[in-house]
């Protein structure tokens, strides 16, 4: 069901903020949940957190500082939400989604038969067993689920995971899969082949472009791929396959892209085994989007951000060349022993400062704050 929660992370997708870790900020903020999907209920709430927030006496120290840049980043999510307009029925908009892609499926002819059963959505409270335990957020069933478990062909949505803003995104990657399923003549090869799960991330740019902002999107990308990664696993690899099919979007265009999905798993296995071999590739070429250019060019160069602690990003705003740690410590107001720390933070971890003999010598942090590269690990 959609709540305050769901309406607080819509905010966060849509807003320019320099938090590094989605799960840390979900953690925290968990309690939005109680909150009704209601825009007044959940300004308050946040307008009430960032005031606490920002409110603070004494010198800064890391868990101040983490609240001051949280209490930024909650006035920005508060304008991004303000000036939105939530999607009161969900499911009636995710709907209007599908049906708007599977024209776009027919029109580029990935599918003949609209009416398949593999294209249907359904939503529920827990995934069919086996894969009750699975973290997905969504997910696409087969054949040969239903053969194996009974489970019911189709893409399954989990109700507590529906979001007007990331769910279409996860629509377009599950319907993509269903296209390649469906264009796939030999029933027992399996979906987890990686190449096409980078085939439905990137055909999901290109569909999901055509209903949303490329900002929002990069957002997302940023929000899925880019953000701090407490743990490497299974996300590397999909951002690894992503990048590798937006490389051959590069080359082959939305042509070769279609071509992937409409050979199904055979032409997909072949690709892949060929590009495991450096071997030329049997894809037509052209049909390049602007939209879908763009957003390739970012998930290709795209990298995860440079992460620190609240303080040393804190810092690294105020910081020039002769500062010394007396000074900064009395100018700004910050703790000694944690702002020394921070500093040595930033020289040795990010290296994006000279400090020696408790003097900045070189100060570089600007330009990763200018370009965004340099995030908080928010607590
Ligand atoms: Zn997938």
């Amino acid at each position: 069901m959609l709540n305050g929660l769901v309406c607080l992370v819509e905010g966060l997708l849509l807003s320019d903020h320099n938090m590094a870790d989605y799960n840390k900020f979900l953690k925290r903020f968990y309690k939005f949940k109680s909150l009704p999907y209601q825009k007044r209920e959940v300004l308050k709430k946040i307008k009430e957190t960032y005031e606490q927030y920002a409110n603070y006496k004494g010198k800064i120290s890391q868990s101040k500082a983490n609240k001051l840049l949280l209490a930024e980043d909650l006035q920005k999510i508060y304008k991004k939400i303000r000036e939105r307009t939530l999607t009161k029925n969900m499911e009636g908009f995710l709907i209007k989604v599908w049906e708007f892609y599977k024209k776009l499926f027919s029109s580029y002819d990935l599918i003949t038969d609209t009416e398949s059963e593999l294209l249907r959505v359904y939503i529920k409270k827990r995934f069919p067993k086996p894969f009750e335990n699975m973290s997905w957020s969504a997910a696409f069933f087969e054949e040969k689920e239903k053969k194996l478990y009974g489970i019911q062909p189709g893409i399954c949505f989990l109700v507590k995971h529906l979001n007007p803003v990331m769910s279409p995104i996860c629509l377009a990657h599950e319907m993509t899969h269903a296209a390649i399923s469906l264009n796939t003549k030999n029933k027992d090869v399996r979906k987890s082949l990686w190449l096409e799960e980078g085939v439905c991330e990137t055909f999901s740019l290109f569909l999901a472009s055509r209903i949303f902002k490329k900002e929002l999107i990069k957002n997302i990308i940023k929000y899925r791929y880019f953000g701090w990664k407490s743990k490497h696993g299974m996300g590397d690899v999909y951002e690894e396959s992503f990048k590798r099919v937006s490389l051959l979007y590069k080359y082959y265009g939305l042509e070769g892209l279609c071509e992937l999905i409409r050979g199904g798993r055979e032409k997909i296995l072949e690709v892949e085994k060929r590009l495991n071999s450096y071997r030329k590739l049997p894809l037509p070429i052209g049909h390049w989007d602007k939209k879908v250019d763009e957003l390739t060019d970012f998930v290709i160069v795209g990298k995860s951000s440079l992460v620190v602690s609240p303080l040393a990003f804190y810092i690294s705003r105020n910081i020039k060349v002769g500062d010394t740690l007396k000074s900064l410590v009395n100018t700004c107001n910050l703790n000694k022993k944690e702002t020394e720390n921070a500093l040595k933070e930033l020289q040795f971890n990010t290296g994006t400062i000279v400090y020696n003999n408790g003097k900045v010598m070189l100060d570089s942090t600007k330009i990763y704050l200018k370009t965004k590269m340099l995030k908080y690990k928010n607590g």
